[in-house]
């Protein structure tokens, strides 16, 4: 939930009238102050009653995914950024750097790329934020920031009016990615747009990085600051949190991922799986009916994600087993809130999906000791092969997942899938997005299906349909006495299509 704020980089339309709403919110901080004072000298007063009003303030990188791809294809500079972003955006970091009037806000949980204050009655968010942004802005030059603040006697409630200003645009710091228009220098070699100011050079105590390349001060700093160390060091906090918790839930230390791409699929096909809990907003307001205590709400979804999470990553490590390097094949990109990026080998993907669309309602619902209903999830999953630049992999990813969600309203756990080797970037028209009671439906019949027929059988059908020769597409079926396998599932709601469509990666055990 709480990721959300970053992904809404809205428009900056709210320029126009920043000075009302700055004097409206100087007269309430007055206000505030007033009873802050009121409180302090005991005398109980009308407005004594209402002083819980407290002051959050986020400020935090929009469009991450844009930003964590911003250097282009490859997985180190998408990892390096990840480092950089999370660095940035931790208390760790902010502990010694935190401006006057401000303190960590924990009711936000770690979210990375946001840095969650509160703010005492007396602050002046404007001037925090501009501090907390020209921070950021060192830390991350490429990134877009902003800030936006709210009341409430709890940060939940403080977040619904921050997501209202968000999408009013009432911002108060907005500072999209500087751009460079001309570039006289010569451009870096990853993001080709900012000049190069120097090699992404190997150090002695950094032979992982490039030395042939030069980069600009964003993709410098993602490349060496961001990939410094050992290769533990340098590995996205998604990672460690996976580690942690696949150590807890398998009751067994966990061994880690693998380096890159290649590793994680064995030189075959990947697939990134990008998971958002639906209308967590109305689960939130479910929860604060039901009394469950306002500061707890978005840790209890942060946990029960993880455990999900953790729960299908082990059902991966179970039936593939841990990779020839000894590592988990799998490898969680962003963890955050509800929000979840993850690679793991394509076939390992509707194992993975299957558990964690199917594990994640109670898996929330079980942090919550009071009677609500089950949140859902969605995912969009691209099946890529690793030499796709994966800038594009990304973004067909949120494409999917939003497909995923308008399919099922919001309100059923379900999954949009894209094959970029098979179907492109544009999914055949009679695509379907399976929900999770479906997957678990159909396994039998899916697992049945790919057992008994050939690859090349499939692959010939598919041929056949994808340019409408259905009749010979049957008599292939009748030929090879595969007829039954497909009508089971055809009699379940699952097209022939379709089924070929899922059946390219579906497990066989
Ligand atoms: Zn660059």
């Amino acid at each position: 939930m709480s990721n959300k704020k970053s992904k809404s980089g809205r428009s900056r339309s709210g320029a126009a009238q920043p000075s009302q709403s700055r004097q409206e919110r100087q007269q309430r901080y007055r206000e505030a102050a007033a009873r802050d004072r009121t409180r302090t000298t005991g005398e109980p007063t009308q407005e004594a009653t209402t002083v819980a009003d407290r002051q959050f303030l986020d400020v935090g990188v929009v469009r991450v995914q844009s930003y964590l791809t911003r250097s282009g294809s490859d997985l180190r500079g998408f990892r390096g950024a990840s480092v950089r972003l999370s660095e940035a955006t931790s208390e760790q970091f902010w502990t010694e750097r935190l401006p006057d009037g401000a303190h960590w806000n924990k009711e936000a949980g770690d979210v990375d790329g946001v840095v969650s204050l509160e703010l005492r009655p007396d602050a002046e968010p404007d001037a925090v934020a501009a501090e907390v942004a020209s921070v950021l802005r060192a830390e991350l030059p490429a990134a877009g920031i902003t800030a936006v603040h709210g009341t409430g006697a709890s940060y939940i409630e403080a977040y619904r009016e921050m997501v209202d200003r968000r999408d009013r645009g009432e911002l108060i710091v907005d500072s999209p990615a500087p751009i460079r228009h001309v570039v006289l220098a010569k451009p870096c070699d990853r993001c080709m747009s900012w000049p190069a100011v120097g090699l992404i050079a190997a150090t002695s105590d950094n032979p992982t990085v490039d030395n042939t390349r030069e980069g600009c001060i964003d993709c410098r700093r993602r490349y060496i600051d961001g990939t410094k160390g050992d290769a533990d060091s340098w590995r996205p906090r998604a990672e460690g949190v996976l580690r942690k918790d696949l150590a807890a839930h398998n009751e067994a230390p966990c061994p880690g991922f693998p380096d890159d791409f290649e590793e994680l699929g064995n030189g075959d096909h990947i697939a990134l799986v990008y998971a958002d809990g639906n209308r967590i907003g109305d689960f939130v307001t479910q929860a604060q009916r039901k009394g469950v205590p306002k500061s707890d709400i978005a840790v209890g979804i942060t946990h029960g994600t993880r455990k999900a999470l953790a729960a299908a990553a082990s059902e991966v490590l179970t039936a593939a087993g841990t990779n020839s390097k000894g590592k988990v094949p799998v490898l969680p990109h962003l963890i955050g809130g509800d929000d979840v990026h993850i690679s793991v080998p394509a076939a390992q993907a509707w194992r993975f999906v299957a558990a964690l669309l199917g594990g994640f309602p109670d898996s929330v619902k079980r942090q919550f000791d009071k009677p609500l209903p089950a949140p859902t999830i969605s995912a969009g999953v691209i099946f890529f092969h690793h030499t796709t630049p994966f800038v594009d992999v990304v973004d067909a990813a949120a494409r999917e997942l939003r497909r995923a969600k308008t399919s099922g309203l919001g309100q059923t756990s379900s999954v949009s899938f894209l094959d970029l080797v098979a179907d492109g970037f544009d999914p055949p028209a009679e695509r379907i997005c399976p929900r999770s009671e479906d997957l678990t439906r159909w396994q039998p019949g899916l697992t049945e299906l790919v057992v008994g027929t050939a690859t090349s059988h499939r692959a010939l059908l598919l041929d056949l349909l994808r340019r409408n020769k259905f009749e010979e597409a049957e008599d292939r079926m009748r030929a090879a006495d595969t007829r039954a396998l497909f009508q089971q599932l055809e009699d379940q709601g699952l097209s022939v299509r379709n089924q070929l469509d899922i059946a390219r990666w579906w497990p066989t055990t």
